[in-house]
């Protein structure tokens, strides 16, 4: 399944899309469309942070913040599952949209 929004910044409208393939369960799974088991995948990682002596610490047993944003096959590049946010990171990265 994909899904696209709309973005209006009030300077551009921008399309991003979301991908999830129900073929495809998870990185135990081999792609659906070519059968490979290698996938290059990104995730955020985040969570409470606390200084506490001069050191900050993660604390990720108090809460978890963490959340898939793409994963596509190595060998064929199918896009398997992406996160809407992930285009607009990505976009935000690479300077084409200001915030
Ligand atoms: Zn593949």
């Amino acid at each position: 399944m994909e899904r696209t929004w709309r973005l209006d910044d009030g300077e551009r409208v921008r399309t991003i899309t979301g991908v999830r393939r129900p073929d495809w369960q998870g990185m135990t799974d081999p792609c659906p469309d070519c059968g490979a088991r290698a996938f290059r995948h990104v995730a955020t990682s985040g969570g409470r942070y606390e200084c506490v002596d001069g050191v900050v610490t993660r604390r990720t047993d108090y809460w978890d913040a963490g959340a898939d944003l793409l994963t596509q096959c190595l060998d064929c590049d199918a896009v398997l599952y992406k996160h809407p946010a992930f285009e607009l990171c990505v976009a935000i990265l690479d300077g084409a949209v200001k915030w």
